[in-house]
Formats: structure tokens, sequence, C-alpha cells
């Protein structure tokens, strides 16, 4: 299928193909079916939304519900506020959401139209009835990427919710980056186990990992709810895990509320892990309990173990960047070397991370922002690779390449089980070993000769 990419690199100025990103509402959209009781709304065309929620829909393997404004030609001409007017009236009168969460598209935002002035002049009109509210961010997808579009409504959360009233409470704030429900899940589970009384925000868990009830639940009961989005502005501290999908919301909860924040890494992989339990540690004064130090054993156990297949491995990784700055460092742990390095989000301070994390094992890496898979597959056949790990689109690649191929990361379109097991935490550290090693060794008992097929490994 990728036979004709060429080996041969030439300079690409204005042309990406197959960017290792999508746009910027997707993100919008996950992170407001983190609030309970959300009703998502695209201000822009159907097209638009329809691809939104089709492309969750097939990663999550969950009905996406979300709203639009329906722009036609007279819209673009005019501007959405009309639309936006019509769309609130049916959702509250249809839906009854508690929230509706708007964001834009490529075409409200070339429009030009101003949001918090629509909604506004709809709340003054009567349009969105007591107690119920519209927040909205901007997220014109011809810049950033979904991880953008993430950051943004996670802000917009902070800029219309978070309150203080002058006390702190014995409350810590974690905001978790785009990860999956089941990461969601964790976070909060080793925060509890810590002693930690947490408000994470947005928390999808319960709500895209929802179990089978044999009914629709429009809002299912998962979801940071507003009381405690309004909660966090009083909290003691903020943990933002991940600087590109959560640093700007703890910045503005810090701005508007005082809340100091502590940026960290997502707790994938060893290290990462062991520096978000420090953390922990380092807010209650309590040591960690047995089931989170027994797990972290395991986790030992198993890269010990399983070294003599790891080790020396050459690694092609693409994705988020958060994502992949701690995978990085997990697999540099695990003795691997990352040699090719590719998100498609902008942001050179990911280029700077990952050659930082590096310097001493693969300092020659190949490291790329704003990047696209082309490249990626033209690296791969320049300087080969064991393992490639990314996301679904990964497998044109390694089907081209005939390379093991972990799935990893947004979007997963072809498996299951990525929203119902974390890659978080130990846990989670577990989980990708399993896959790691699984994929390396499927691909061992593919190639090895009848005397050397083992039984045992
Ligand atoms: S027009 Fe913009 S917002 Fe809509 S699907 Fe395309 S890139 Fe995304």
């Amino acid at each position: 299928m990728l036979d004709l990419t060429p080996k041969e690199i030439t300079k690409r100025k204005a042309l990406r193909i197959n960017p290792a990103k999508t746009c910027q509402p997707i993100g919008a959209m996950y992170a407001s079916l983190g609030i309970h009781g959300c009703l998502p709304h695209s201000h822009g065309s159907q097209g638009c939304c329809a691809y939104h929620r089709s492309h969750l829909t097939r990663h999550y393997k969950e009905p996406i519900m979300a709203a639009t404004s329906s722009f036609t030609e007279g819209a673009a001409v005019f501007g959405g506020g009309a639309n936006l007017r019509q769309a609130l009236k049916t959702m509250f009168t249809v839906y009854d959401p508690e929230v509706v969460a708007v964001h834009t598209t490529c075409l409200s935002e070339t429009i030009g139209d101003d949001l918090p002035s629509l909604i506004k002049k709809a709340a003054e009109d009567g349009i969105i009835p007591k107690g119920k509210t519209v927040i909205h961010t901007n997220t014109p997808s011809f810049v950033g990427s979904h991880v953008t579009g993430f950051s943004n409504m996670t802000r917009s959360m902070v800029r219309y919710f978070s309150r203080e009233n002058g006390e702190t409470r014995e409350l810590i704030n974690i905001i978790p980056g785009y990860v999956e429900p089941s990461d969601m899940r964790e976070i909060k589970r080793l925060s509890a186990e810590m002693g930690i009384k947490s408000v994470v925000f947005p928390d999808t868990s319960d709500v895209l990992d929802a179990p089978q009830r044999g009914r629709l639940e429009l809002y299912p009961k998962g979801g940071v709810t507003t009381k405690e989005l309004r909660d966090t502005g009083e909290a003691a501290a903020t943990l933002a895990l991940g600087g590109f999908a959560s640093e700007d919301a703890a910045i503005e909860l810090e701005r508007k509320c005082g809340v100091s924040y502590e940026l960290l890494d997502l707790p994938i992989g060893i290290s990462a892990t062991d520096r978000f339990i420090q953390a922990a540690i380092d807010i209650t004064g309590k040591e960690p309990p047995a089931s989170i130090t027994d797990d972290r054993g395991r986790v030992v156990d198993i890269m010990t173990d399983m070294l003599q297949y790891l080790y020396g491995r050459k690694v092609a990784l693409f994705g988020d960047p958060d994502h992949l700055i701690s995978m990085t460092e997990f697999v540099k742990d695990l003795g691997m070397k990352p040699v090719h390095v590719i998100t498609g989000t902008p942001g050179k301070k990911f280029e700077r991370r990952i050659k930082a994390l590096l310097k001493d094992t693969v300092p020659d890496v190949n490291v790329r922002s704003a990047a696209d898979l082309f490249l990626m597959h033209q690296w791969i056949k320049n300087s080969p690779v064991d393992l490639l790990i990314g996301n679904v689109y990964g497998k044109y690649i390694a089907r081209a390449e005939d390379i093991p191929f972990v799935r990893f990361g947004f979007p997963i379109l072809d498996r299951i089980g990525h929203s119902y097991f974390p890659t978080v935490g130990y846990a989670g550290a577990m989980r990708l070993l399993e896959k790691m090693v699984g994929a390396i060794l499927d691909r061992k008992d593919r190639d090895d000769p009848d005397e050397h097929f083992e039984l045992v490994m």
C-alpha cells in the first residue's frame, strides 16, 4: 500500500502527507464529554461534527453525542449566530443537558463569530435556562491539533466554572491530559490509594467506558460535575499531567484563583509513574501503600525478566507529544533505542525534551514536531527499526516494512481494550510491556527456523 514511499528524503515546506494528528475540535469534543451531563456542540457545518463524532465513536466503540449549529450558505455569509440560538433552544428543550460545551470549527473561526457575545445574549434572552451553563472554546483547526483542542476546552472549564472564596480546601486538582477513560479511572484509583482527595477534570471514565445497561443513557453517570469544577478554585494545588494537554488549564487556575500547580509528565512507564507517586507523597506526607509498591515491584520484575528480548532494540514512535515524552523515557528505561520520534502537534519544546531525554543513549535521535507519517516511513526506510509504536495509522507502515507494531495512543480504530485497560501507572506499564514483548516474540516465532522455534521462552 505504501510501496511507493521513496527512500530519498526531499525537503518539503507546505505539504503534509498523513499528518500524525487530527483536528482541534475532536479534542475539544472529547474533553467536553468528561463533564457530567454535558452535550458537546460543534459551531460549524454538519460535516465537521459528523466526522468528529464518528472518529470518536470508532475509537471508543460508544455512541458519541454532539450537536451542531448546522451551517449552510447563509451562515457562511452572515455568521452563525442565529443557528446557535436555534440550536441552544432545541438542545435545552429536547435533550436537557446540564452543560452545553460549544467549540468552533475552521468555518466559524474564519467567519469570526464572537461566541462570548452570542452566549451572553442567549442567556439575557432566556434561551439558556436558569441553572444550566453554556461554555465555549475556540478551536480553529488550521492551527494546533486535537491535543490543542483538548487543552483549550479544559482551560475553558476553569474559565467558566472555577471559583475562589478565600478558603483553601483539602483538595487536589488533577488534570489528567488527553488520555483514555481507563487511564482517568486509574489516575483516580492511584490518587485515592495515596490518600488524596482529588477532582479529576475532565473525566471521561464511566462516560466512554460505560457498561451496557440495555437502555440508552444520554448522560451516563461519569464525568466531573459542575460543583466539582467550581470547587477546583478552592483546591490546595493542581497536578497537571502532560504539558501540551494540561498546563494551560493549570496556568489559568493559578491566574484566576491563585491555585499553584505542579507540572508532571503523563504517568506512563516506570519513571514517570514514580514521579507521579512522589508528587503524591510530597502532598500527603504518606508513604505509598503495599498495593502500589507491589505493583511497582511487579513491573521491575517483568522488566528484568524480559530485558533479553528488549535490550538494544530500535524503536520508532509517533503520536501525541505528552504520550511520547513518557513513552520514549519508558522504552529507554527498558534498554531499547528510540531512534525515530514524531508528533503531528506543533511545538519545538517537544523536540528539545526528547533530545534531552536521549542525549546519553541515542544522541542522534530523529525527532520532529508538526510532522507526518510519510517522513516517519522514510526515516524507517533509511534506518530500519525492530518495533513501531503508535496509533492505528501506523499499520500501513508496519505492513509495508514488515515491522512488529504496538498500537498506542489516539486513535485506535481497529482494536479494542484501550478504553478499558490503562496504560498509565504501574498497571499500565505492565500492559505496555506485555504488548511490546508479545509483538517482538510473535515476530521471533514467525521468523525462527525450526531448530530455534521454542516452546518455552
Ligand atoms: S473543516 Fe476544520 S474543523 Fe471541520 S473537519 Fe475539517 S479541519 Fe476539522
